[in-house]
Formats: structure tokens, sequence, C-alpha cells
């Protein structure tokens, strides 16, 4: 091998406060010899031998061992395969495309050969693919396809521990195609110790461990609760930089926008120091970050410089970032949440959990002895912290996933075997909801719209939206709405500095029906432009969002195309059958404004307001729909649409009706179903209540 040995390289050795620190000796090995030094590579051939007797495995390890890069090589090498694929899920995409990468490079090919990926809405792979890295809601789609993964050989559930819905549900899935084939290798990883629950769900199955190699941290708390945890954060990331000994540092914040926040105020906190000061390198990760940026986070950092990586909870365990030594942790993580009982869907930041908090912390101990920050007290950290953090599958919306086992012809919700089962309640809400949009009859079984719901992969409600906007001959427009809605975050681009310019530009795409047609507007104007990026920059847009709606579209016009739906435009003229058609997805998310205040949502009666953002903001029409809610000081609206109360009769006519207002006593019409009514337009006593539900 032409790779240095560990000998060779050159130490550098910083005596900064008297302490002599060796740094960037892993990133100097050649790819081989670091792949020998990591801890699982001792046990490599045990491994072998535990596949070849087992049909499942639950692998534990710390974060960093080797799991997710090496066992499927190991795999690979030995022959595994050869009669299918070897298959690893990832619950984040950029664990999937960064991991596949470097195992591309590891095995020596071109990423996409015999090392691939794919996402939703990215296929990396090809015929010659052996290794293939991918979401785990992609898996669920191929079990879709078909239910025994007859391309596969091996399946390997990463991250397990995280308890993704789309994990939690591929447990029982997967537990259910082994029984049919019995060449079928199940392998689940895990970084921490639920490892002895996995095992009794995978019918007592033999528990892999990897010793770990980490050195102590110290844990440092706040003597006080932080009021500002962001500002406390760069406060914190500051004095690292200017009085500790080099090191890495990580801080976890809680989002994509909080993060490029955090990044620009440090940016320019660091220029005001002037040239004097060491040079600090500040990198954010997320999911949706482009590759360019996610292979810069690996690259070892530069003699006398520092690197800051500011990352969501990507970092705790699914990213490995060598040469950390120093982590700040405020102690918070954005989370989705769901309530069946009002069915609010949201997300919102949380305090972490305990064992979250533990883990952040293991990731200043990777390297050599390292220091973990947090940014609250140990009293907070005791009593407001739960000692784990709830799976998904019991704080989330489940219809998508409803959807998803009906069309496999998994019926039986209640009875399906899942590791923690989800409230009944939720599930059941799941299915109203399907039922109302039609995907399901009223007998609970999948309806031919449904089934062409479930190819799609968006929430049901927009799917039914695109289905519909085919029927009202607009899916031309609608598409472009529905590939606007699925980029992450905002394409509007508001600088601190530059907001109200910033405002100003925004608003000359402002449509007086709502977001979602201005939305539309956006994307046709940058088309207009060419796709250009220079408009964008001048027009406070996103670049990199815009082009990742345009992706998003492609693939959504390949999935019409496959299914057969015509892509028809309804002209630049009359818009009602657009909103018509996102109110075939979305009745429920109507909201009525409110006499006194703001807007309450027709089904529930919960009081929610116009986001500030919105085009709508300040003008107050009486019937809105929107796409989703937002929670901070209050509960917000984001992109609303104007709409018609009558049209939510017409495309939901099994969820709402023109009530006869003779026929509903005074008592129910002044207290229960008081927000279910309203007057409107003409005629004047129409009204509208839900239908009662059918009895199941
Ligand atoms: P585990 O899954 O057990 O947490 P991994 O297999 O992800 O461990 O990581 C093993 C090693 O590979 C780590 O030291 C990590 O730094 C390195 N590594 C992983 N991904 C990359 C990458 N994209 N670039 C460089 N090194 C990487
Ligand atoms: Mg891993």
């Amino acid at each position: 091998a032409a790779g240095r040995g560990r000998g060779d390289v050159p130490e550098w050795r910083s005596a900064v406060q008297g302490k002599a620190v060796t740094y960037g000796k892993l990133t100097d090995l050649s790819i081989q010899e670091q792949r020998r030094s990591l801890p699982v590579f001792k046990l490599r051939d045990l491994f072998i031998e535990a596949v070849h007797k087992h049909q499942f495995l639950v692998a534990v390890g710390d974060t960093g061992s080797g799991k997710t890069t090496q066992l499927t090589q190991y795999l690979y090498e030995e022959g595994f395969a050869r009669r299918g694929r070897i298959g690893c899920t990832q619950p984040r995409r950029v664990a999937a495309t960064s991991v596949a990468k470097r195992v591309a490079e590891e095995v020596g090919c071109r990423l996409g050969a015999e090392v691939g990926y794919t996402i939703r809405y990215e296929d990396c792979t090809s015929p010659e693919t052996r290794i293939k890295y991918c979401t785990d809601g992609m898996l669920i789609r191929e079990i879709l396809m078909d239910a025994n993964l007859g391309r596969y050989s091996v399946i390997m559930l990463d991250e397990a521990h995280e308890r993704s819905l789309n994990t939690d549900v591929l447990f029982g899935l997967l537990k259910e195609t082994c029984r049919k084939r019995a060449d079928l290798k199940v392998i689940v990883t895990s970084a921490t110790l639920d490892a002895e629950k996995f095992s009794k769900y995978f019918n007592n199955c033999p528990i892999f461990t990897i010793p770990g190699r980490t050195f102590p941290v110290e844990v440092l708390f706040s003597r006080e609760p932080e009021t500002d945890y962001l500002d406390a954060a760069m406060m914190t990331v500051m004095q690292i930089h200017m009085t500790e000994p080099p090191g890495d540092v990580l801080l976890f914040l809680t989002g994509q926008e909080e993060i490029d926040t955090a990044c620009e105020i440090l940016y320019e906190r660091m220029k005001a120091l002037g040239s004097m000061v060491p040079e600090l390198i500040i990198l954010p990760v997320y999911s949706s970050l482009p590759s360019e940026m996610q292979s810069r986070i690996f690259e070892p950092t530069p003699v006398g410089a520092r690197k800051v990586v500011i990352s969501t909870n990507i970092a705790e365990t699914s990213v490995t970032i060598d040469g950390i030594y120093y982590v700040v942790d405020p102690g918070f993580v954005k989370q989705n949440t769901y309530d069946a009982k009002s069915g609010l869907d949201q997300l919102a930041v949380t305090p972490c959990s305990q064992a979250q908090a533990k883990q952040r912390t293991g990731r200043a101990g990777r390297t050599g002895p390292g220091k973990c920050y947090r940014l609250y007290t140990e009293a907070a950290f005791r009593n407001e912290m739960l000692p784990n953090s709830v799976p998904e599958i019991q704080r989330m919306n489940l219809s998508s996933m409803v959807l998803q086992l009906k069309a496999m012809g998994i019926n039986d919700l209640i009875g399906f075997d899942f590791m923690d089962p989800p409230s009944v309640q939720t599930l059941v809400a799941s299915l109203e909801l399907l039922h109302s949009l039609g995907a399901l009859d009223s007998e609970g079984l999948l309806t031919r719209i449904g089934r062409k719901m479930a190819e799609f992969p968006m929430s049901p409600e927009l799917s039914k939206a695109l289905l519909a906007s085919v029927e009202y001959g607009c899916s031309e427009e609608v598409l472009t709405i529905a590939a606007m809605l699925s980029v992450d975050g905002t394409v509007f681009y508001r600088p601190k500095e530059k907001q109200a310019a910033a405002d100003a530009k925004k608003a000359k795409f402002h449509q007086p029906e709502g977001d979602h047609l201005t939305l539309l507007t956006v994307y046709n104007a940058w088309k207009a432009a060419r796709f250009s990026n220079t408009w964008c920059f001048d027009n406070f847009l996103q670049y990199r969002r815009l082009r990742s709606a345009s992706d998003i579209r492609k693939q959504m016009v390949g999935i019409m195309d496959r299914y057969k739906q015509d892509i028809v435009s309804c002209g630049e003229r009359n818009f009602d059958p657009v909103r018509r058609a996102l109110c075939a997805g979305f009745f429920r998310h109507t909201a009525k404004r409110d006499p006194q205040e703001g807007y309450k949502t027709l089904v529930e009666g919960t009081p929610v307001y116009i986001h500030p953002s919105s085009a709508l903001f300040n003008k107050n029409p009486e019937w809105v729909i929107y796409h989703g809610l937002v929670m901070t000081t209050k509960e917000y609206m984001r992109e609303v649409t104007v709409v018609e109360a009558r049209w939510l009769v017409e495309v939901a006519p099994t969820f709402f009706q023109v009530a006869d207002a003779t026929r509903i006593s005074r008592r129910k019409r002044n207290e229960r179903l008081e927000p279910l009514l309203s007057k409107f337009e003409k005629p004047n006593d129409w009204r509208i209540s839900r239908v009662r539900k059918p009895r199941r």
C-alpha cells in the first residue's frame, strides 16, 4: 500500500496551556489501514460466522466503531451479495448518502456502481449495485412492490435505536418476510443498550457486541438556566475557541434555519475579532445539506485552525466526525408531535431525553479525552428530561403509514406485530382521515384512488390533491405546488441585515388567493428566467431549494406518467380549480376567521393564526385552508390559501354536509357543533356540519 504507516505520520503537538494534544492521526492513515484500525475489524470473522448461523442478529457498538461502513463490506467480501443485494437502511437521508459515498471510496468504485444509495426523489444505483444504502422509507416502498424482497440477500436495519417510524414498521414487515424466506438475513444495529429489547422482539436472536474505544469526557452543567440557548451556545463556542486547547467543536441545534442563523452570527462575530485570532471553520450539518457541503465536514482541520460543526441530532449517531474534543449541548431537539385528539400535527422544539444528552456527550470522547458543555442545569437534566425519547410511532400522525400498510394488504393494524404499538386512538384517527379522503371505503378497505395515492411518496393529503387536480384539469399547476411544498425549508431567503429588501421582493410574488399560488408564481417566474441562479440571488430566493423543487417535480411527473395520470394546465386566468384541488386534499385543514381574534380550525375549534410570512397576513379572509401548523409563540398556519366554504361540501361529501338548521337542537348549535356550523354567503341559511361517522 502506498499509504503511510501510523508511525510515519507527522504528529502535530500543541502546547497551548501546557497540554500536549496529538492531533490529525487517523485522518492521515490510508483507507485500508483506517479500516483495519476500527474496533469492529477484530471481530470480522466472528461476525460472518454469526450471520451464517442465524437469520436475525442484533449488533451493538459505540458510534464510530464501524458498524455502518464495515459490516456491509464484510458481507460483500464474503460473497453474501452473490444471490442478492446487501441493503442497509438509514433513518436519515444525509446519512444514507454520506455513508454510501464513503463506502464506495473504501471499496474503490464509482458511487452508484457496486455501492450506491436510494433516497426519496434520488436513485443512485445501477444493475451492478451490490451494497445499497437507502432510507428506511425507501425500503418500505420496495416492500410495497415486492413483499418478499427477492432482490436482497441481507437487510441491515441501521440506527434502530433511533426508533424512527419507518424503521419500527420495517421491524414487523421484515419479521413477516423472514417467515417466508429462510435465506434472508436481517441485522439490526443499535448504538445504545436497547439490545435486549430488540433481541427479544426478533425471536430471542443473539446479540453481537462490538467493544468500544472511548475516552473520558468531562461534563459541565450551566449553573443557572439559560434564557436564550442560541446565544449561550455561541458564547460557549467562542469561549472554547479562544481559551481551550486544539480540538474541534460540535454544537447541537434543532433545525436548518436555526443552524444557518447560528453560522451567520458566529461568522460575523469572528470577523469582528479581526485577523489576530486563529481561524474558526464553521460548518453546518442537516438533512438537506447539498452533497458538496457534506464532504467538507469530513475534511481534516488544517493545522492552527479549529472547526466547529453545527448540527441537528444527525451527528448524535448517524454521522461520525473525527477530531471532536468539545461538545456544546443546549439540550433541545425538534420533534414531530401529533395529538390524535385534536388532530394537530406539528414540529416542535422540545427538551431532548437523558439518553440523547448522554449520546451527545459521548461524541467528545472518540479521539481523546473531551469536554461537554451542557447549557442546562443538573436539576433540569434530572427532573425535566425523559430518560428515553418516545419512539416516533407513538408521537406521529400515522395516516401515510396506514395507507402504505393497507396497500400491502395488511388490514388488521391493531393486531400488527409492533415492537411498541401506537395508540388505538391514533390508528383510528388515521383510518378516519383516509376514509374521508376516499382512500378507504366504509369497511376500511383500500379503494382504487387509495391504491394510487399510496404510490406517491408524499402525505395522503397532498397525493389526494394531486389526483384531484387531474380531474379538475390543473395537474400542471398542482404538481409545481406539491413539489414546492415538498422542499425542505422555505425557498425565500431573508438575511438578518436585509430583511426589508427581502420582504419587498417577496411581496411582488404574493397572490391574493394565498401562499400556494404564490409558490406557483415564484416557480413559474424562475422557469421564465430559465432557471437562473443570478435571478434567484436578485430576488432573495434560495437557488438550491428551487433546484430541489424542480428535481422533485421531475420525479413526480415520472410517477404521474407511470400511472397514466394526465398533466394538464388550467391556464393563467382562473386558478379556482387549483384551490379546489388543494381543498380536496386539505379540507381537514380548514380554518374560519374568529369574530374575536385570529382563526379557529373548523374540525376541532383550535385557535390558530396566519403566519406573518404569509401572503394573507393581515388580509384575514373568512375561510382558509393551511398546509401545516407551527407552534412558536402561538399556533401558526403555514402556507395558507383562501377557499370557499361550499367547495368543502363538494370535495369531501363524506366529511362535510350542508346542515339542515331546523334539525339541530339549539343546545347542540350553541355548544359542541358551534364551530362546525357557519353561515356563509348564499343562500343565507346554508350551514356546514360534519357528517356523522359511520359505525365501524
Ligand atoms: P458506526 O456505524 O459504528 O457508528 P461508521 O461505520 O459510521 O461507525 O464509522 C466508522 C469510521 O468511518 C468512523 O471513524 C468515521 O469517522 C469514518 N467515516 C464514516 N463516514 C465517513 C466519511 N463520509 N468520510 C470520512 N470518514 C468517514
Ligand atoms: Mg452507524
